[in-house]
């Protein structure tokens, strides 16, 4: 799949910028809260399910890893 590694590299630049890579929507609007368990973190819930890091010391967005999301929070599918 010769497209993928583009495809990758675009979707870090919109996180990069504050977009959810699924329905590019701003983060900044999104649900979000304090990490439970990460100081200068706050977890992002996009309305379309994803869910993202936000590190306030670098002012970046991330994907959040499975074992980063919470237990609790509000729209973990069950994966
Ligand atoms: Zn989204």
């Amino acid at each position: 799949m010769i497209w993928l590694p583009i495809r990758h590299r675009l979707q870090s630049e919109l996180i990069k910028r504050g977009y959810c890579v699924g329905c590019a929507h701003s983060l900044a609007n999104e649900l979000r809260e304090e990490h439970p368990q990460k100081t200068n973190m706050h977890i992002v819930y996009c309305n379309c399910g994803r869910i993202y890091l936000y590190d306030l010391r670098i002012n970046q967005y991330r994907r959040a890893l499975p074992e980063e999301v919470p237990t609790n929070s509000p729209q973990k599918h069950g994966e």
